[in-house]
C-alpha cells in the first residue's frame, strides 16, 4: 500500500522528528531525492536546526523549517516518528494533509497514518527507505547511499547497538560499493570534535553519580554548562553512552536542561536521555514519561525539576 501511495502521490512533504539525529536527516534525505528523481514534488521539512556535523551530506540544504502552505501537499511522509508529534508543533496541520505515510522502527510507534512500514526490527529507519527505494525501482546514486549510510551507520552506534543487524551490514556494504568512503563519514560523525565539546563531556562526566546496586548511572548537563564550554546542542550527540560503559551499569541516564521555549517563561524543561545495555526495557519506562524509542535506546521530556527527576530515576534501580 505504501508503494502505491508514493507512486500515486504528486506534491509530497517529508517529515521528521524534532532534534534529528542521523537516521531522521539520511532517511529523509534519501526518500526525498528518490521520490524527486521520479518527477515528483517534494519538499523536506524539519522544524530544528540541522546540527553541523550533518552538513557534509550531498542535499542537506534541502531540508528547510518553513514547508510553505500545508494545502500545496497531496501526502506527507513522517520517517523515524514514533509519534505524530514527534514532528513538533507543525504535526496537526501535518496530519490534515490528505494522504499521510508512516514509516518508522520504533517499537512505539503509535501506528498512526493511513498507510504504515513499522518494523522494530529494522535496525533504522534508513533500512526501511532502502527498502521502498528498491521496491520502486530507484537506482541509488552516491547522494543516496550517503544519507542511507548515515543513517544506519548512527543508529546502530557504527556498529555496536544490539539492533545491528545482517541487513545494516549488507545495505551499508552496498552504499560503499555505490560510492560512500566510509573512512570521510567515520571522521566527519564521530572523530572531530570541538575543543569545547571535549571540555564539556569533562563536566557533564563530573556529575555521573552510581545507583547504589551499582546498575544505573545518571549525569546531568546544563544550559550554563553548554554557556562555559561556547557548545551547543550538536555536541551533545553521543554523551549518554559514556556512562553506559561503567561496569555494572545497565542502564545509563542523562538529564539534559533544554532550552527555554520562546514564551515559555522561566520554567526549564528537561530532556532525559535513556541507554540500557540488555535486560532493562528503556521504551516502556520512557512511554510510562510520555515519550518513547526503543528498548536499548530512549527518552522523555519533562517539566519537574533535576532534582524531581533524579529522585525518580534513582528509584527506578531499585526493579533492576
Ligand atoms: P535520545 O536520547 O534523544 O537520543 O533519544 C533516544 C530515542 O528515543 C530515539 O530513538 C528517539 O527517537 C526517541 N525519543 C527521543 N525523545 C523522545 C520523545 N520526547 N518522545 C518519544 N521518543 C523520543
Ligand atoms: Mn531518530
Ligand atoms: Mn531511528
Amino acid at each position: 500500500m505504501i508503494l502505491k501511495s508514493l507512486k500515486e502521490s504528486r506534491r509530497l512533504l517529508l517529515v521528521t522528528h524534532v532534534r534529528p539525529d542521523g537516521d531522521a536527516i539520511g532517511s529523509i534525505l534519501a526518500l526525498g531525492r528518490g521520490l524527486s528523481l521520479m518527477g515528483k514534488t517534494v519538499r523536506l521539512y524539519n522544524e530544528s536546526p540541522i546540527p553541523a556535523i550533518f552538513r557534509f551530506l550531498p542535499g542537506i540544504e534541502q531540508i528547510v523549517s518553513d514547508p510553505g502552505p500545508l494545502s500545496d501537499y497531496d501526502t506527507a511522509v513522517a520517517l523515524d516518528c514514533s509519534d505524530l508529534s514527534r514532528v513538533g508543533g507543525l504535526a496537526d496541520a501535518v496530519s490534515r494533509i490528505p494522504t499521510l505515510i508512516n514509516i518508522d522502527h520504533h517499537l512505539t510507534n503509535t501506528g498512526f497514518g493511513a498507510h504504515q512500514m513499522i518494523d522494530p526490527a529494522a535496525s533504522s529507519t534508513g533500512e526501511l527507505v532502502y527498502q521502498i527505494l528498491m521496491d520502486l525501482g530507484i537506482a541509488i546514486d552516491s547522494a543516496m547511499a550517503y544519507a542511507i549510510y548515515t543513517a544506519i551507520f548512527t543508529d546502530t552506534g557504527s556498529f555496536l547497538f544490539q539492533n545491528t543487524n545482517p541487513k545494516a551490514f549488507y545495505i551499508c556494504g552496498r552504499m560503499v560499493e555505490l560510492g560512500v568512503n566510509s573512512y570521510t563519514v567515520a571522521q566527519k560523525l564521530f572523530a572531530t570534535y570541538s575543543l569545547g565539546r571535549l571540555k564539556l563531556l569533562n563536566m557533564v562526566l563530573d556529575t555521573i553519580q552510581i545507583s547504589r546496586n551499582g546498575k544505573l548511572s545518571v549525569m546531568y548537563l546544563t544550559q550554563e554548562m553548554l554557556r562555559e564550554t561556547e557548545t551547543s546542542v550538536d555536541d551533545i550527540n553521543g554523551l549518554v553512552n559514556y556512562a553506559k560503559h561503567i561496569e555494572d551499569v545497565q542502564v545509563a541516564v542523562l538529564i539534559q536542561e533544554s532550552q527555554r521555549l520562546p514564551g515559555g517563561g522561566d520554567r526549564s524543561h528537561y530532556h532525559v536521555s535513556l541507554r540500557s545495555n540488555g535486560p532493562v526495557d528503556v521504551a516502556a519506562i520512557a512511554e510510562s514519561y510520555g515519550g518513547g524509542g526503543h528498548s536499548g535506546a530512549a527518552a522523555y521530556t519533562t517539566y519537574t525539576s533535576l532534582a524531581e527527576i533524579k529522585k525518580n530515576v534513582f528509584r527506578l534501580s531499585d526493579i533492576f
